[in-house]
């Protein structure tokens, strides 16, 4: 039986209890039952850097983790779903402003998550905060508010250090 918080107790296809077999390279829950192979797949996750007259765009997380502090506009690419398209959307609902991708910037190992990071240029919409973020605003260099995750920061200390 396999109690790890995040894995699996039940096959998700006939619910028959999980257990651990040695399946490509190492071992996975699987199913005895009907031979389902559990993949514990890497989230992948887009964080949007807009910058615009020397200023960048954040946003205040309205929830944990990382509650209060300030971030890119960033969140989960759906099942099905391009990272760019998730990019523009994720920018849409925290910020209210609609922009369209200009180039990748890096993509980084963040907290367990995958997370592509995207250059953008606002083309419309009106900032507001807007779903999980609590705020948004433009921000210098000189005025930054704390910072929530290491991708966040990295990026920041990159645009510093330009
Ligand atoms: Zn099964």
């Amino acid at each position: 039986m396999n109690l790890n918080p995040g894995s699996i107790r039940f096959c998700p296809l006939c619910g028959a209890p999980i257990d651990q077999a040695l399946k490509f390279g190492k071992m996975r829950p699987y199913c005895d039952q009907c031979h389902y192979i559990h993949f514990e797949d890497p989230k992948v996750a887009v964080a949007v850097f807009v910058e615009d007259q020397g200023k960048i765009l954040l946003v205040k997380r309205a929830n944990d983790p990382e509650k209060g502090k300030w971030a890119l506009p960033a969140g989960y690419v759906d099942r099905g779903e391009a990272p760019a398209t998730a990019a523009i959307r994720e920018t849409e609902e925290e910020t209210g402003l609609i922009v369209t991708i200009s180039h990748l910037i890096d993509v980084l190992f963040d907290s367990g998550n995958i997370v592509i990071l995207y250059g953008a240029a606002v083309q419309g919409g009106a900032l507001c905060a807007r779903d999980d973020a609590e705020d948004a605003c433009w921000f210098t260099a000189a005025e930054l508010p704390p910072l929530a995750f290491r991708s966040t920061q990295i990026l920041v200390e990159r645009w510093q250090q330009r």
